[in-house]
Formats: C-alpha cells, structure tokens, sequence
C-alpha cells in the first residue's frame, strides 16, 4: 500500500489548546493530511451534510473527534455519524481526557471505530498522531 497523505481529518474539537497541539503533533508525525477544524458538534455535523452537496466540502477520510464538547457533545456527534447511512462508514477515532471505563465502553457502543485518551503532552500526541497515521492511512484500508 502506497501511504496516503492527502486524505482530509475533520477535527472536533473544543479546545484551543488541544487543537494546537493536535496540529503540531500531524506536523511532528510527518502528516501532510489536509484538516478541517470545528470547535462543537453542530459544526461537525453540518460539515459533513455539506459533504453531499455537489461542490461542497470535503469528506473526511477520518474523523479525530473530542468526546466532551458544549452543546451537542461527542457522543451525541458519534450516535448521529453512525446512525446515518451516509457518514456510518467514515472512522471515528475518539480522543478524550477521559478513560473511564463506561465512557470507552458507550462510545464503542455507538460505533467509535476506536478510542484514545488524550495524551498529556506534545511528545505524547505525537506518538499518538503516528501510530494513527500509520494504522489509518498506511495499513488499514479506508473507504473513499
Ligand atoms: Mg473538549
């Protein structure tokens, strides 16, 4: 398999701070994934029904989605992704601050395609970010 690098990750996430060291960590990871950012859930979801517009945006090949966001949070962004025939098939790989157990267990039970618990520094994301971008986009296949 030829690595692919150009495949768009929306990132759901709230937090400035996160979204920063996400991004270094993409950049650290030797990442050239164009990303699409949104700070809550209703941004996420309206991002993707834009998706189905002729000339609208572009589908994520992967969506990095924060599990605790204002308004609509991650589990309710995740029911709604999976619940839908046209997003079900996108990966979502949930980053939380949270490992308790009955929130692991209640996003794979919406469909999260996996689950990581946000690393507590920047050298940590990137360890993250790269056995992500080598699970994702090197050794899994992800649908178009
Ligand atoms: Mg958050």
């Amino acid at each position: 398999m030829t690595q692919i690098d150009n495949r768009l990750i929306l990132l759901v996430e709230d937090s400035a701070a996160d979204v920063r060291v996400t991004k270094r960590a993409f950049q650290k990871a030797g990442m050239d994934n164009p990303v699409e950012h949104v700070d809550d859930g209703r941004r996420a979801i309206n991002y993707l029904h834009l998706c189905k517009r002729p000339g609208g945006t572009e589908r994520p090949a992967l969506i990095l989605l924060d599990l605790n966001l204002p308004g609509m949070d991650g589990r309710e962004v995740l029911r709604s992704i999976k619940s839908a025939d046209d997003f079900r098939a996108i990966p979502v790989v949930v980053l939380s601050t949270s490992d308790d157990e009955r929130d692991v267990r209640e996003c794979y039970r919406l469909g999260a395609n996996s689950y990581i618990k946000k690393p507590l520094d920047l050298p940590g994301f990137v360890d993250a970010m790269q056995t992500l971008n080598e699970f994702w986009f090197d050794t899994a296949i992800v649908p178009n």
